[in-house]
Parts: C-alpha cells; structure tokens; sequence
C-alpha cells in the first residue's frame, strides 16, 4: 500500500484546521491538510457571524467575496416579545461584526493554507490511526483508493465529536448536556425590523439555547436555533419548523438550505496534546458557550497550533512536553473568555420566560454607551438577585 510521508498532517480542512495547516506551513514544516469534503466549506453547519476584531486579530482582511453583511448591532427579543437593542459601535459582543458566506470563506481559508506550501488533498477520509515510532500511522481513502499517511505530528480538526483526538487516546467525548443540537434554514422573504441587526429569541422558543436569524441580504438570512436534547423532548428540526411558522420575520419565507449540526458548548477538555498530536477548534472544544460561535476561537487555536508544530519539526521535539505549549497559549488567550461566558451560559439556563421578559423590561430603553458593565451587572442583580450568585465573580 501507498505511504505518504509528511512532517504535520491536519486532518479536517474546516477554519481551524485550515489556520492550523497555514501557520504550521509558513513556520517552515512540510504540512498535508486533508478532508472529507469533495467540496471545502459545503455544506456549512453554521450561522456565519463573526467578530471584525477576531479577523483582524487573525491577520485576515475583509474580502468582499466571502463577506455578506456587514453588522450595525443586535436585536434581543424576550419570550414576550420585548426587544433589547445593542449596537456594536457601543457594545462589543462575539460574533456580532459580520455575515460570511462559509463555502466561500472556508476555500479561501485553505487556499491560504495552500499559498503558504500545504499540499491539500480533498475528498480524502481519515478511517483509522496507529501510533507508530515516527508519530502515527493514519489510514486514509480517497475515491475508492485506499493509502496510508505516516506524520510526526497530527493536528486533529476534525469538528464536533472528533474522532482523530480519541484515536490517540484522549479524552474529548462531549456530554449531551454540553452539546448544543442544532438546526437552521438558509431562507429567502424573511422580513426583519433592521436587517443590518442580527436576532437572538430567547426562552421556551430553544429549551437551553436560543433562536437566531442573521441577515445575509436584503431578504436572505440564517434562520436557526440550538436547543439541549436534555432540555426537551422535540428535535431541533420541529424547534426550528414552530420558530418559523411563529416568528413574524419568517411568516412569507421560504427555505433554500437546510443545516442540522452539533455545537460544544461545555469548554476546552482537560487535554488537548499528547506526544506527537494536537487538537484544535471543535475538536477541541473552543467555541464560545455562550453563542456557540467558534469560528474565532477555532481559528485562533488552530494559529496557535500551527506555530508551535512548527516550532516541533524544527527542534525535533515531538513530545506532548514540547507540544503543551500550544495548550498553555490557547489557555491563556481563550480559555479564561470561554470559562467566562460559561459561567454566563450557566445563569442564563436557570431562567424561565417570566424572569428573562423583566429582565428585558429591565434594559429595553437602556443607552448601554453609557453604562458601565458593573453597572448593568447591578441593574441585573435588582431584577434578577440569582445574578449576584451566578455572575458575581465573573464580571
Ligand atoms: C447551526 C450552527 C450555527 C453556528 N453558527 C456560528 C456562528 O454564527 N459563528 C461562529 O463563529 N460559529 C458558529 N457555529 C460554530 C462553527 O460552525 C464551528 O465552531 C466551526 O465550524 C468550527 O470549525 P472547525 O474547523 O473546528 O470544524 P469544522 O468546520 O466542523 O470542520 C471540520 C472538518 O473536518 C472534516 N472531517 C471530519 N472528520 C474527518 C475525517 N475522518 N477525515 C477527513 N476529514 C474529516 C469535516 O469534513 C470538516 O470539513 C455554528 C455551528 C452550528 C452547528
């Protein structure tokens, strides 16, 4: 059988890995970047809102191929029907900056990956792996063609549920009461009130999530919701068919696309390396808990794995010692906000319809240019004193 011999093989050619790929690439490393997709990006399983600050942080500039709107602020709506607004020059929330179009931005985020010398094989699936002397021994397939892949250094991106990090013997495994169960609809006639906003619902509309629906055109938006399976009985699909049928934004819309996926929402493991691996994005947990967004977060560990895979090849120290470096960083630079919003996630599940409509009774003809967080925090507190218990420490 065929054995290709690489320095770093990324497996999943998602944000994460792509980043992963690019700056293991650039640091010097001969880099192999592999997915399942015939088609990088296609189908997306996501709402695609990103933070402007998090693509800059990223070194990424805006490109209008891959770019559908640009954000002016967010819509918050109570189970009764009581709007919050917050416009993102005065308040700076995650994944509230801009619209991508993911089939697009994913290619480009691999042909970056590629500019900087990953070779990129696609429609290539990962089946299995062995840990040989050099690194690990990975059985792969592509059209029918069955090969083997030996690296010094896998970097696992392989999305929610990834099963590459349990192949080395880690333990990622998401619990269902952290894995947001999703479903959404790319749809056309949707009638928002700002469609520079983007909209969150909350309540008994996404038992332990929320709604969304974030605009990508003038009538064209992602309409979706992420509920627990814990939280209720019904699938995230009938959620979303009720939301649709219910909402006023969708009552003349139609479908064009339909997206069901997972999203972790309970943090990083306790483990993200062991010698001669790494796991990034989803995999990895990095995704705000929050919002479920994780295209930032994903994208920043993958940098930061990239870099330190490099550094690897290039010392000749494959050992999860060496390789702990990329965990201390991406705890460092991410850890402590998903800890945060955790910790927020937390409160916000303990709250029924009655307590989050005061709640946006509370906020709704708030100028939040100027309040202070602790301020907004003591506003909270009045009308919610479980707040003090749950947030207390957080903000
Ligand atoms: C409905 C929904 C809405 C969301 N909305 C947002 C949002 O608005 N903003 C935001 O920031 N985040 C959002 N997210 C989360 C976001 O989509 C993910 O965090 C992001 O895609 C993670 O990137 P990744 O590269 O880690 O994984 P992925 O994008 O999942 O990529 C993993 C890749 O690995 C490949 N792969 C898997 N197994 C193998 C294998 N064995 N062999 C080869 N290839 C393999 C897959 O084909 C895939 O391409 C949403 C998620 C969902 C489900």
């Amino acid at each position: 059988m065929m054995v290709i011999e690489t320095d770093v093989l990324v497996i999943g050619a998602g944000p994460a890995g792509s980043t992963a790929a690019k700056h293991a690439a650039s640091g010097g490393a001969k880099v192999l970047l592999m997915d399942k997709k015939s088609e990088i990006g296609a189908p997306k399983r996501c709402a695609e809102g990103v933070s402007n600050g998090g693509l800059e942080s990223l070194g990424i500039e805006h490109n209008p191929r891959w770019i559908t709107r640009q954000l002016d602020g967010v819509r918050l709506i109570s189970p009764d029907g009581t709007n919050v607004w917050l416009t993102s020059d005065k308040v700076d929330l995650p994944e509230a900056g801009c619209i991508l179009e993911r089939k697009v931005f994913d290619k480009y985020m691999a042909m970056d990956a590629g500019r900087a010398g990953a070779e990129i094989k696609i429609k290539t699936l990962a089946t299995s792996m062995e840990r040989v002397e050099e690194g690990f021994l990975v059985d792969a397939e592509c059209m029918g063609e069955k090969f083997q892949i030996q690296a010094k250094i896998i970097i696992a991106a392989d999305g929610p549920e990834s099963r590459v990090a349990r192949w080395a013997g880690l333990k990622t495994a998401v619990k269902p009461k952290d894995m947001e169960s999703a479903a959404q609809f790319e749809m056309a006639g949707v009638e928002m009130e700002d469609n520079n906003c983007i909209e969150f619902y909350f309540g008994s509309v996404a038992p332990g999530g929320y709604a969304w629906i974030f605009p990508k055109g003038d009538d064209i938006a992602n309409v979706g919701l992420g509920v627990l399976t814990t939280n209720t009985d019904k699938t995230a699909y009938d959620h979303l068919l009720d939301f649709v049928k219910n909402c006023p934004a969708t009552q003349n819309a139609q479908p064009v696309e339909l997206n069901i996926g997972g999203d972790p929402v309970g943090g990083m493991p306790k483990k993200l390396v062991t010698d001669n691996l790494m796991v990034v994005g989803d995999a990895a947990g990095q995704v705000n808990p929050l919002t479920g967004g994780g295209i930032i977060s994903g994208m920043t560990g993958g940098m930061i794995a990239g870099k330190v895979a490099a550094e690897a090849i290039n010392e000749g120290d494959l050992s999860e010692n060496k390789l702990k470096e990329y965990e201390t960083t991406c705890r460092a630079e991410i850890g402590d906000s998903i800890n945060k919003y955790l910790k927020v996630k937390d409160y916000m599940m303990t709250l029924n319809d009655d307590e989050l409509n005061s709640i946006a009774d509370t906020f709704k003809d708030s100028d939040f240019e100027k309040i202070s967080t602790a301020e907004l925090v003591k506003k909270l507190i009045k009308v919610s004193p479980k707040a003090l218990l749950k947030l207390g420490k957080v903000f």
